[in-house]
């Protein structure tokens, strides 16, 4: 049974489907806004599964108290899951960034 990620391009969340079988996987619509513009995720260059997920989940338009900048594992993740939003991918240069982010600097900016 094949499970497949989808990056919806209308509205830019994404979701995963079971498919019982082949045949459904033509048939896959947003779960969210029912539009057929996907992409199709390659799961196997998802490397940090859980940060993956935690993207997935996450709503940036919901806002985020202080307990939320104290995880330091939510530091860059608004950014990553917005470019994400606007369709830029930065790849690897953007874990660097945000890898930067998470040793501090970017906490006292966000707590001015
Ligand atoms: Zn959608």
């Amino acid at each position: 049974m094949p499970i497949y990620e989808y990056r919806c391009n209308q509205c830019g969340r994404e979701f995963s489907e079971l498919f019982l079988s082949i045949r459904q996987v033509k048939e896959v619509k947003c779960k969210f806004c029912n539009s057929s513009n996907l992409t199709k995720l390659l799961s196997s260059f998802r490397v940090h599964q859980t940060e993956e997920s935690r993207l997935a989940n996450f709503d940036t338009s919901k806002p985020r108290g202080e307990d939320f900048y104290r995880d330091s594992r939510n530091v860059g993740l608004w950014a990553k899951k917005r470019m994400r939003e606007m369709g830029i991918d930065l790849g690897p240069k953007l874990d660097e960034i945000v890898e930067k982010g998470r040793t501090g600097k970017i906490l006292e900016e966000y707590n001015k």
